[in-house]
């Protein structure tokens, strides 16, 4: 039987797939069964940081696998304390849940917020504020609190104690906050999965301040924006505000499933010992991808990360059957006249590999993706946006 035929059998069908049979690569290029080789500019959904296979990075997931592979959380292990070392000093966030994805991240920070509304204000049953068209995940709570309909429809009931706030409407943002009597507000800066869509400065810091001066949590959703996609290391770092607490995953682990929970101070000591777990969390194979990954995003790699991305918006603005270009560092969101799926599958015909985000073309690269290939991938884009 062939790829596709098996496929159809025996994975389940809740997602399609693009006709791309992935044997293996190296840095940013892919390969696939046929011999042919890709221009990869989706890193797995932002998740192979510094590409298929890197050397630094194999180094230390092996040597980690040769010492011990698991442990569970209920024994110390190097790379799990390194890693949610090197987060707090670099955030100045407290401490650290370890997770393995997006979704538990966000599970994390909102079983946090309650248990402080609850602890702090005695709130019996708190509601947290998200924004409409964001993302936060598949699990019952975090699709909950994903502000788009057409997600909710099939799961009913959902978890209670969402409602969903217009983003970069400021003073109807604060209103909902105000009249929902929310005990924390959950935004993406920039909304991946909603079409990359990079909220406001302004917005964000109003809406950061009423937060800080009414007690209301603001919880930061770094999971596809962290780990420096954006050019900074944590996309919130280029709104100079400081979240109460951050969930983050995708990059992380550089393509082991790593998923983390930053404290901030307020946050630090709300769950207890029994409150939290995880069998997976922290395991020390990822988390030492996770130190090979985060020991490199220093500020000349970040700035790196900010010059290609500029570098790409500038090659593409402009061009024929472009619209727009936007997003932030190596998170670019493109509207293109063709249909966005149309234009994907064009380019995968040309050995190049990006995303989709609601109506547009999404480029998540390794953030070490060299030059040359990054052009070259682009021009590939270029021509096939060109309704010629
Ligand atoms: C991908 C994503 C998630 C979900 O992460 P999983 O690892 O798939 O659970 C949550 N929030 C944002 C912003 C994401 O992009």
């Amino acid at each position: 039987m062939d790829y596709q035929a098996l496929d159809k059998t025996y994975i389940a069908h809740t997602y399609a797939r693009f006709p791309v049979h992935v044997v293996s690569g190296k840095g940013s290029l892919l390969k696939d069964a046929d011999g042919k080789t890709y221009i990869d500019l989706g890193s797995g959904i932002g998740v192979t940081a510094f590409g298929i296979g890197d050397d630094e990075w194999i180094q230390a997931v092996t040597a980690q696998l040769g010492l011990v592979q698991h442990t569970s959380n209920l024994y110390y292990t190097d790379p799990c304390m390194r890693l949610a070392q090197m987060l707090c000093e670099k955030t100045g966030m407290k401490k650290v849940f370890f997770g393995n994805s997006g979704a538990e991240a966000n599970e994390c920070a909102i079983k946090t917020a309650r248990k402080y509304a609850q602890d702090k204000h005695g709130i019996e049953s708190p509601t947290i504020v998200t924004l409409k068209n964001g993302f936060h995940g598949r699990t019952v709570t975090t699709l909950a609190a994903t502000g788009q309909e057409h997600y909710h429809e099939l799961f009913q009931p959902l978890t209670p104690g969402f409602v969903y706030a217009e983003p970069n409407q400021t003073d109807e943002t604060i209103n909902l906050i105000r009249s929902s009597k929310a005990s924390a507000v959950l935004i993406e800066c920039i909304q991946g999965e909603g079409g990359v869509n990079v909220l406001d400065k302004a917005y964000v810091q109003s809406v950061a301040a009423y937060c800080k001066e009414n007690d209301v949590l603001l919880i930061v959703d770094e999971v596809q924006t962290g780990n420096g996609r954006t050019g900074k290391l944590y996309a919130y770092m280029n709104y100079d505000i400081v979240p109460d607490l951050v969930s983050t995953a995708k990059g992380l682990g550089g393509g082991l499933p790593l998923g983390a929970c930053l404290f901030g101070e307020k946050a630090e000591n709300v769950l207890g010992f029994g409150d939290h777990g995880s069998t997976f969390g922290g395991n020390p194979v990822c988390c030492a991808g996770g130190v090979s990954i985060l020991s490199r995003l220093n500020d000349a790699f970040l700035q790196d990360v900010k010059r290609k991305g500029d570098m790409v918006k500038m090659a593409l603005t402009g061009a024929p059957g472009v619209e727009s270009v936007g997003g932030m560092g190596l998170m670019i969101g493109i509207k293109t006249v063709k249909k966005a799926s149309d234009v994907v599958s064009e380019c995968i015909q040309k050995g190049v590999l990006c995303l989709t985000a609601k109506d547009k073309v999404r480029l998540l690269p390794a953030l070490n993706i060299p030059d040359d290939l990054l052009m070259k991938a682009v021009q590939v884009i270029k021509d096939a946006c060109n309704p010629g």
